[in-house]
């Protein structure tokens, strides 16, 4: 019997490969994301756990319990649409929302209280929905952001998208920032005093949207929520808490067009975040207890001279 490799991990690594992009939204492979609208039939899955009803255990939904393509996201693909997607859609609630994201924008127009104010062409506050359920916060705005004054519109922002679509939701009904608000310079990544001097608006953002989950893009992101200098090979993938909202570390969009590889990864945390606000519980292995952390602002500053993903 030979040793070698076994041919057909090959080949599910590119059916992987293939799926991943189909889901993400490649344009190069029409073929496969047509047979992909159409999935063969396949038997329900047996439920994760046998645990007795009392006994705390995963309860994320499987996709064998999925509604059919029809129902699913606005492209017609990825996982189902989670309901509600908002938390509300009453006018009133929406229009106090909005009227609270507007003045701290307004305040973060005027402001100039870290060196950032001196190159920006617009700041970049945040934009989405005032009730939305999920939220993603970034790094820092690039060179199409500080033109716009919008968040996640250049190539990264387009990828950003294609995920959001995915995961069965649409642009317009999550919200997304960053952790400064002012474009540094040469897209550089911003100095932990700058995300600290530019905190309080990010922490009144989430205030006010309350979101059910935050999904925080990139390290900078992720160590600033979470008040940790841990690296990202130990933060993403797994849930931890900004006072009790879960915070799900993922992937910059931009470190995903530089390594394709990687969204295997980061379809793997939206997925997680995608079954969470379809209803399931964070895993108890997901570390939501012995890594939980509660914080109302950086106990440890994030150190920029750590290995740096995406310089
Ligand atoms: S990055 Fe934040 S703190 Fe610095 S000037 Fe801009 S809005 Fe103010």
């Amino acid at each position: 019997m030979s040793g070698g490799p076994d041919p057909r991990d090959f080949f599910h690594q590119i059916a992987e490969h293939l799926r991943l992009e189909a889901e993400f939204g490649g344009d190069w492979i029409p073929v496969v994301r047509r047979r992909l609208a159409s999935p063969p039939e396949q038997p329900a899955r047996q439920p994760r756990s046998s645990s007795p009803p009392s006994a705390p255990g995963p309860t994320f939904r499987s996709r064998a319990s999925e509604p059919p393509p029809e129902a699913r996201g606005p492209r017609g693909k990825g996982l189902s649409r989670p309901d509600p997607p908002v938390r509300t859609t009453d006018p009133e609630a929406c229009a106090a929302g909005r009227a609270g994201l507007d003045a701290i924008a307004a305040e973060i127009m005027r402001c100039k209280a870290c060196a950032l104010h001196e190159g920006r062409t617009n700041t970049v506050p945040g934009h989405g929905h005032p009730a939305a359920r999920l939220c993603f916060v970034g790094e820092g705005p690039g060179a199409d952001e500080d033109a716009t004054g919008l968040p996640f519109v250049g190539r990264a922002g387009k990828l950003l998208t294609r995920m959001i679509e995915a995961i069965g939701l649409e642009r317009s009904e999550v919200f997304i920032c960053n952790t400064v608000k002012c474009r540094p310079p040469g897209n550089r990544t911003p100095e932990s005093s700058e995300m600290r001097t530019c905190w309080p608006f990010l922490e009144r953002q989430i205030e006010v949207v309350r979101p059910d989950v935050i999904v925080a893009l990139g390290r900078p992101a992720a160590q600033m929520l979470l008040a940790t200098d841990r690296p990202m090979n130990r933060l993403r993938g797994r849930f931890f808490r900004f006072r009790r909202i879960p915070v799900m570390p993922t992937y910059h969009p931009a470190y995903l067009l530089r390594n394709p590889a990687a969204k295997s990864d980061s379809w793997a945390d939206l997925k997680k975040v995608h079954e969470f606000l379809a209803g399931g519980r964070i895993d108890e292995e997901e570390g939501s207890a012995g890594d939980a952390v509660e914080s109302s602002a950086p106990a440890s500053p994030p150190d920029s001279s750590q290995g740096k993903l995406f310089g």
